[in-house]
């Protein structure tokens, strides 16, 4: 890779840039979510910024996401053409999302006196594997960007794409991949900060738009964003976050509708927080508390209990390409020699994985699949867990308590995470908040964005 592999940012937090007279020159990688752009006033708006942070005597590059509900409107377009569109052509429709809010970005800020170029995933050398719809940036060749920097530009790059070296063709990065390309091009180009802007004010302790009494969370190591964003909280693409913390890619997630600080998210190899003065900040034993309402439930029934089934049942589902979360195992109902064995995978990997276990069926010698798309999983997040006892009593009380049912349950060193019925879910959410402590009295403002 081009990407300076090696180098490891330390964690300290970085300096803001000085509003005026800026001695230092940062390079500043900016990334505008959907609901920022979602029409030509957001465009104009973030083109203002955008053009005072080059003011402010920065280089900025920009990365953005397509506007509004875009890329679920394509998705919708190409089903009412088809229910088998070829991927190839799938990835060619959706990267027109992206390329649509650039040009207009640039449009925009050429308006206000600055000059602006936008770029492709492809022209700004974002370099991926050839699987379409879920494409893995494996090399990052800026120079053109940089150029475009060295000619006093603010450079424009549409985000969740790139182009496969193998296979010359267009490909896109998964849902919530301009993350990651903001973040690609940040360590590429070492950045000084990479900016993602989204419609609320940072990171916070829940998602608002379920607890409005929700408390931003000021800074947050990678290790415990890394299990927010595994466990469904939706405001970073996880695949953003792992290539921070390899890259020691400070990250700084804000508004675009305020000029309020946000979250920082430390990328630091020993997960230490310091602050700049190196003294180690005091860890909140709890980080947050997160949903995901993606996952289904298969439960596999009368497997005969016997060593080497459990194997076969998940080296089907992995050559079904499926990602497989939660999985239990019951104890063989006595006298039968028989087990159920459950887990959780993403909804929209289970009609390939029941097919797939459906064939298999006679020759692993189960009785029969259950599948259930009516769950919710909720995950309490903290890196003091590993030291303060009581974390899971209260979390289990908190939930019998509010009468909540439990299906599935595990943990992690800093995570704990339960399957419950669907519509008990954001109920869940908001007394296992609440019973941590990290309820406020204000209402989070959640600016813009339809939550789609
Ligand atoms: N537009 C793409 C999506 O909606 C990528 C992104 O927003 O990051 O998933
Ligand atoms: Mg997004």
């Amino acid at each position: 890779m081009s990407t300076p592999t090696t180098e490891v940012h330390n964690a300290t937090l970085p300096q803001a840039a000085p509003a005026s007279g800026a001695v230092t020159k940062q390079l500043i990688v900016q990334k505008f979510g959907g609901s920022s752009v979602a029409d030509a006033d957001g465009v104009k708006r973030v083109a203002a910024r955008v053009v005072a942070a080059q003011q402010a005597g920065n280089e900025v590059v920009v990365v953005v996401s397509a506007m509004g509900d875009t890329t679920d409107e394509l998705l919708d377009l190409a089903a009412e053409v088809t229910d088998s569109a070829p991927a190839r052509e799938m990835d060619m429709l959706l990267s027109a999302g992206e390329r649509i809010s650039m040009a207009l970005l640039a449009m925009a800020i050429n308006k206000l006196g600055a000059s602006a170029q936008s770029f492709t995933g492809s022209q700004a050398g974002m370099i991926t594997d050839g699987i379409h719809g879920k494409a893995r940036i494996i090399d990052v060749d800026p120079h053109r960007i940089r150029t475009a920097l060295d000619k006093g530009n603010i450079a424009i790059v549409a985000g969740f794409q790139g182009m496969s070296r193998a296979t010359h063709e267009i490909t896109t990065l998964g849902r919530g991949g301009s993350d990651t390309t903001a973040v690609a091009l940040a360590a590429a180009l070492e950045a000084d900060v990479c900016e993602i802007y989204t419609d609320v004010d940072g990171i916070f302790t829940a998602d608002p738009r379920v607890v409005p009494s929700a408390q931003k969370i000021d800074t947050i190591s990678s290790e415990e964003m890394l299990e927010l964003a595994a466990s469904g909280a939706k405001i970073l693409h996880l695949r953003c976050v792992e290539y921070a913390r390899r890259f020691g890619v400070p990250l700084h997630v804000r508004s675009s509708f305020s000029q309020h600080e946000g979250t920082w998210v430390i990328p630091s190899a020993d997960d230490k927080i310091t602050t700049q003065e190196g003294v180690a900040l005091e860890q909140p034993i709890i980080s947050g508390v997160a949903h995901d309402r993606s996952e289904a439930k298969v439960t596999v029934v009368g497997v005969p209990d016997i060593p080497g089934k459990a194997a076969a049942i998940f080296q089907v589902i992995a050559d079904a390409h499926s990602n497989i979360d939660m999985i239990v195992q019951n104890v063989s109902t006595h006298g039968t020699g028989k087990t159920d064995i459950s887990f959780t995978l993403p909804i929209v990997e289970g009609a390939d994985a029941l097919a797939a276990l459906h064939a298999a069926q006679d020759q692993i010698g189960f009785e029969a699949i259950e599948y259930n798309e009516q769950i919710g999983k909720l995950s309490l997040i903290g890196a003091g867990m590993r030291s303060h006892p009581g974390v899971s009593a209260t979390f289990f009380k908190a939930l019998s308590d509010a009468g909540i049912n439990i299906n599935m349950i595990s943990t992690s060193e800093i995570r704990i995470s339960v399957v419950t019925h669907a519509d008990l879910l954001d109920e869940a959410v908001r007394v296992i908040h609440k019973a941590f402590g990290l309820d406020t009295e204000s209402e989070v403002t959640v600016y813009g964005g339809t939550g789609r």
